[in-house]
């Protein structure tokens, strides 16, 4: 017999009793979605100030997005790749023509695109820059944050990514994050293939670096024969207020990584993007995914990108998002509890006066839930704040109304 739910408590004792304890949730259940809002099973709304971690930029549910899934899904899910179907290619034409790439490859989570860019860096650095075999170096930074696999951990700083889970994948090189003069350093290495790196780093705490950073990465990476790895998956798809955050700085990274809000939150869908001479090394049977390019997905990405497009999501983010960071700078005037707010477009993050180690941040957020808005620490002392695109001026006003009760109160 199948269980069902009585009240959110008895939701949390199952996922207690039964899930692993990988995750640390906030205390709140949620069945619905629709929009900026949330649900949950005692019938409470609230704002989602997460957005399934940038996932679900279109807002939950679009019935666009959604209707376009469940055609599909009536239709055909998955074929595998031993067969061509006729989704994935216009998906591929789709998307190397909105981002202006000759090449695509879709996988399903975003640590798998990641994985799939280190191969392809890897492999370049082989057959087309002439490094000797196994010899190949990705330089990454401090404080990055690019998925759980093991590979991708071994580039990490963050011992709770890291602790207990060695050996470590070598061929990696982790530099100072906004600092030139350790990418000019790190990429004079002839052995570099790659720089990998995220434009904010989102899930550090919203980390934006001074402008003139990603051009002068780009411009060191072209200098040294080094492919520049963009991991747009949490600040792409409109977030920051451009398509891409790196967008605003006029930088075409080589391999162009891209996950979460490709399918607005209705299913795992990744994507790698680069031209011929980088995406050809790769040859068939080297590398795949049994659901990746599926035609479920292939039909969904499309869809949501349209409605990025026609409902003008980065517009919005992008004017939303300085009206947000004005009125988080004026409470900041009249608390000490925060120390500041930084981000771009509808990707930000306010910062606690209070150690990383104490409970204030995490209090805060069960303030917050109380008043009707969700929103989780990172890093114990930082709060990401990211809506989903399409909440309206009236709700950010609404929001902040809210933010700014809880502080006050608090
Ligand atoms: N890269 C970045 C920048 C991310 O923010 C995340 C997830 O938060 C990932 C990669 C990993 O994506 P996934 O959880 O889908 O594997």
């Amino acid at each position: 017999m199948v269980d069902t739910i009585a009240s959110g408590r008895e939701a949390i004792a199952l996922e207690e009793r039964f899930g692993a304890h990988n995750y640390h949730p906030l205390p709140v259940v949620l069945t619905r979605g629709e929009g900026v809002f949330l649900w949950d099973v005692e019938g409470k709304r609230y704002y989602d100030f997460l957005s399934a971690y940038s996932a679900v930029n279109q807002g939950h549910c679009h019935p666009r997005i959604i209707n376009a899934m469940i055609h599909q899904a009536k239709t055909l899910t998955l074929t595998s790749r031993a067969f061509y179907n006729d989704k994935l290619g216009v998906a591929e034409k789709y998307v190397c023509e909105t981002f202006g790439y000759e090449k695509a490859l879709f996988m399903n989570s975003g640590a798998e695109a990641n994985e799939t860019a280190i191969k392809l860096a890897r492999k370049w650095g082989y057959t087309k820059k002439g490094i000797a075999d196994n010899q190949a170096v990705i330089v990454a930074v401090k404080q990055n944050f690019h998925g759980r696999t093991t590979t991708i951990i071994s580039a990490s700083t963050d011992p709770t990514s890291t602790a207990g889970f060695g050996p470590f994948m070598p061929g990696f090189e982790i530099v100072e994050y906004d600092h030139v003069p350790a990418l000019e350093k790190a990429l004079a290495n002839p052995n570099v293939c790659g720089l990998w790196i995220e434009p904010i780093q989102g899930e550090a705490g919203v980390y934006v670096p001074h402008e003139g950073y990603l051009k002068a990465a780009e411009k060191l990476c072209r200098q040294h024969n080094v492919l520049l790895m963009m991991d747009e998956i949490q600040t792409g798809i409109a977030r920051t207020g451009k398509m891409l955050a790196c967008d605003h700085e006029n930088v075409r990274p080589d391999i162009l990584i891209l996950g979460k809000a490709l399918s607005g939150g209705a299913l795992p869908i990744s994507l790698v993007l680069a031209d011929d001479e980088i995406m050809l090394v790769i040859k068939p049977g080297e590398h795949g995914s049994t659901f990746g390019g599926n035609p479920l997905a292939a039909a969904v990405v499309v869809e949501a990108l349209e409605v990025i497009k026609d409902e003008k999501l980065a517009e919005q983010a992008e004017r939303l998002g300085k009206i947000f960071r004005e009125r988080m700078n004026a409470l900041i005037k009249k608390t000490n509890l925060i120390t500041l707010v930084r981000g771009k477009g509808l990707l930000n993050a306010i910062v606690i006066n209070d150690s990383p180690e104490s409970k204030t941040a995490w209090n805060l957020c069960l303030k917050l839930a109380e008043y009707g808005l969700l929103a989780k620490p990172t890093h114990g002392n930082i709060i990401r704040l990211a809506p989903p695109l399409v909440i309206t001026e009236e709700q950010v006003h609404e929001c902040c109304d809210i933010i700014e009760k809880s502080i006050l109160t608090h």
